[in-house]
């Protein structure tokens, strides 16, 4: 016999990295070996849970999401980029300019606020296309800026989605050079500061032309793109530009290797990859 269905849920639940997911497939003799199996188990996932929030408020003070986003923050001002702080509520005009509308898939995606005058972005593209539009005219380049903040999509998706997330996005506009090996130069930069294994995939955008995604082990952690783009003209930019798109959230369960991206993010049932109430 197998453990029970609630059985393999609540260690699925309780496991950090999915190291156990394979035992949730064990047979058993008897019911009295399965639910001594099951109490092993389930006593050494709490133990595990216990010991990284102790872990958290006791030693570390500071999440691994908030300490790789000074990292990052860290590494890209030494680099010479400006971080910028833009509004988290979004006109619906400047989410169409991003050639975002009602037929785009992103649009059901989307969460609107003030009766649909505004959303919350989904993205930090909008934002940073219009500082560049203007900055394009009154700083000599190249204009190097960045953004870590709070993005929202309504998401149905399991383990590598979150309907908030936190974004970081980094733009070079007049990129010095060949702007695609300026680009990849840049993936490396930050992937080497988080010390992470990556590889890069060509693909068709829905919003961008071409993108290049920045892989770890299969997940998507980043999206790139590099101008001139059609959309460029509504935002006033005429110069060429790289630029490239992390979800912080990805990027930090990519390097603790945890099954699920929720523990990661803002929560009240995980704090620094801890379950609270089990
Ligand atoms: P996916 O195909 O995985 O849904 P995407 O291609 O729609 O992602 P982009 O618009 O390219 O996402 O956003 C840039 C990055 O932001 C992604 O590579 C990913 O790391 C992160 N991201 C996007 N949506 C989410 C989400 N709902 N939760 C967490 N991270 C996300
Ligand atoms: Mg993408």
């Amino acid at each position: 016999m197998k453990f029970t269905q609630t059985q393999q849920q609540r260690i699925i639940e309780l496991d950090l990295t999915g190291e156990y997911v394979a035992k949730t497939e064990e047979e058993f003799a008897s019911l009295e070996e399965r639910e001594a199996a099951f109490r092993e188990i389930d006593q050494e996932l709490i133990k595990e849970n216990q010991r990284r929030l102790v872990e958290f408020i006791d030693h570390k003070h500071q999440s691994s999401l908030r300490k790789n986003e000074f990292k990052i923050v860290d590494s890209l001002t030494q680099l010479g980029f400006s971080e910028v702080i833009t509004p988290i509520k979004l006109a619906q005009g400047h989410l169409k300019k991003m050639g975002i509308n009602e037929e785009h898939p992103l649009w059901k995606q989307v969460y609107w606020v003030d009766d649909g005058k505004y959303c919350l972005r989904p993205m930090l593209a909008p934002n940073l296309y219009y500082l560049l539009g203007y900055f394009e005219g009154s700083l000599s380049k190249p204009v190097k800026i960045f953004e870590i903040g709070p993005c929202f999509r309504k998401e149905s998706r399991g383990s590598k989605h979150l309907s908030e997330f936190t974004m970081l996005n980094i733009v070079e506009l007049g990129p010095t050079g060949d702007p695609c090996v300026r680009l990849k130069s840049l993936i490396e930069e930050l992937m080497s500061t988080l010390e992470l294994d990556y590889y890069l995939e060509e693909e068709e955008s829905a919003v961008y032309n071409k993108t290049i995604d920045v892989m770890v082990d299969g997940v998507e952690v980043g999206s790139a793109a590099i101008g001139p783009h059609s959309l460029d003209r509504a935002w006033n930019i005429s110069q060429p530009w790289v630029g490239v798109g992390f979800g912080l959230e990805r990027l930090v369960m990519c390097k603790e290797d945890l099954n699920n991206i929720k523990r990661v993010g803002r929560s009240l049932i995980y704090q620094d990859g801890a379950r609270l109430n089990i």
